[in-house]
């Protein structure tokens, strides 16, 4: 679930690598060294890396967005599709032209990639002074002062406890109206064709004291919009005793204090009725029809829901683990818009040739999208990873032009159905949460409905972080365009 820049509501493999970065601005602050940070992959790297950016300016660093000046270079990195890595070295090779005029320069991989790599990775990429993962970013200070006395160094300790829960972000790239809020870290799915349970490590739950504290401090820093991160948020669960430890032991616990994704979403949707809340990523095993309930009863709760299916058939998704069927699967559809109505936006995730996928059940896939009528979908060529299930377990057999071909199938498919979906907003009155200048003229403003959509429209005297009621009357499979109501 990455759909954070603009108004790319289709993505392809390539746009998602190669366009949604996130680079650390300039913020003069008076610091004796330059941070420069650059951020590939999902939204939780993004949220990540505004959590390191807190840890670094409360030491000796303030941030740029120009690597040449930088003292310290860190590259948040992605290993979910090899393309991902390839992105990330070839950044390095790039830096590395910098590193040869400023040898003092310190360049540092974080994220997945440094996770999956270890001190392989200084190895492999002679540039690389400083390799931390996604549970050692407190260490970060230290680590940077070792390698200024002249060694490398690396980190990639996995916890089952860091959530972070104390720190507060630094906003990077912030349009001020809408952020990401960590609620949760690691996976303890074990889908076959996923790093992430290794890169991440196991699933732990954040305090939602903290949770809620950094919603109500968004909210009166002008902000109007969070969205409640993880990979799989409707399994998220916390309990005040702290001797519970891991998902495993609070879910066999019998404490009425636990809270669980229902609840907590409750709660962050009394925060104030203008603050609107999204989440992402739900795991259809997981989604409960209490989560939708919830969602119903609360306005500010986007009618909106980020629901994964990967494949549309039962034996390949029995071959991905994912543990549910296309029947499961299709009746959580049916769920979603008998409680929240055919306007809730769904979206998706889809792989395409994935191990022994036959060209009847490709076709399952695509009657799927028929089906559920997603609003949009990101989509993927199956991409083997190193030490996953999927490599230990099958034979990667599809052939990559077929992978492709079927790639471009299912993105065909998408943009009728997103235009649809679209069409069908014609002529309705959509509340918008307003977040800056359309991406084609300063006359006109988007911003999201509550299903996600984007929406233009005329500027005129309206306010950025305000609401407007907007009469849609134009669409594309992206965008809809329309009036503000009298
Ligand atoms: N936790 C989320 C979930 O379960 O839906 C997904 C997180 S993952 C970062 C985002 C998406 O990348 C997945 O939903 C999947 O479609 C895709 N993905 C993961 N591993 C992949 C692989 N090996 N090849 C191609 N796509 C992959
Ligand atoms: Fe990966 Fe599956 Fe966990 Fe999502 S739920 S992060 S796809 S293992």
């Amino acid at each position: 679930m990455e759909n954070v820049i603009g108004d790319i509501d289709i993505i392809s493999e390539k746009e998602k690598n190669d366009e949604i970065i996130l680079i650390s601005e300039e913020k003069k602050t008076g610091k004796r060294k330059k941070l420069y940070v650059e951020s590939y992959g999902c939204q939780m790297n993004f949220s990540d890396s505004e959590i390191v950016t807190s840890i670094l300016t409360k030491d000796d660093f303030e941030t740029t967005s120009d690597a040449t000046k930088a003292d310290l270079i860190l590259i948040n990195t992605c290993s979910i599709r090899e393309r991902a890595e390839q992105t990330v070295r070839n950044r390095l090779n790039h830096f590395n032209g910098i590193k040869k005029k400023r040898p003092e320069l310190t360049v540092g991989v974080l994220g997945c990639m440094a996770e999956r790599l270890k001190s392989k990775l200084l190895e492999e990429e002679k540039i690389v002074d400083l390799v931390v993962g996604p549970d050692a970013y407190r260490d970060l200070p230290s680590l940077v002062n070792k390698v200024e006395d002249g060694q490398k160094a690396v980190n990639t300790f996995l916890s089952r406890e860091e959530t972070y829960a104390d720190i507060s972000p630094v906003r990077l790239n912030s349009n001020g109206v809408t952020a990401f809020i960590s609620i949760m870290r690691g996976c303890d799915n074990m889908c076959s064709f996923c790093v992430v349970p290794f890169t991440r490590g196991r699933e732990r739950s954040r305090d939602p004291h903290s949770i809620v504290a950094e919603a109500k401090e968004l909210f009166e820093n002008g902000y109007r919009e969070v969205t409640l991160l993880g990979q799989n948020v409707d399994s998220y669960k916390w309990s005040p005793n702290d001797e519970l430890k891991g998902k495993a032991q609070i879910e066999k616990a019998d404490n009425p204090n636990i809270v669980n994704f229902s609840s907590l979403l409750e709660i962050v949707a009394k925060v104030h009725p203008d603050l609107r809340i999204r989440f992402s990523t739900s795991h259809p095993k997981d989604i409960t029809d209490e989560v939708l309930y919830t969602m119903k009863r609360h306005e500010n709760i986007c009618k909106y829901i980020h629901l994964p299916v990967q494949s549309g058939n039962t034996r390949v998704l029995e071959m991905m683990n994912r543990t549910y069927s296309r029947d499961w699967y299709v009746k959580k559809i049916d769920a979603i818009r008998e409680i929240l109505g055919e306007d809730c936006g769904i979206s998706s995730d889809m792989i395409t040739g994935f191990c022994t996928e036959t060209e009847e059940e490709h076709r399952d896939t695509i009657s799927i999208m028929d089906y559920a009528q997603y609003d949009f979908s990101y989509m993927f060529a199956y991409s083997e990873r190193p030490g996953t299930l999927a490599e230990k377990k099958y034979q990667d057999d599809i052939p990559e032009e077929i992978k492709k071909r079927r790639l471009s199938e299912i993105i065909e498919k998408q943009q009728k159905i997103s235009l649809n979906r679209n069409n069908k907003d014609v002529g309705k009155v959509h509340k918008v949460l307003i977040e800056g200048f359309s991406k084609r003229s300063k006359e006109h403003f988007q911003g999201r409905n509550s299903a996600n959509k984007v929406v233009v429209f005329p500027k005129e005297n309206f306010k950025k972080g305000g609401y407007a009621y907007v009469t849609v009357n134009n669409c594309t499979s992206a965008t809809l365009m329309g009036e503000v109501v009298r």
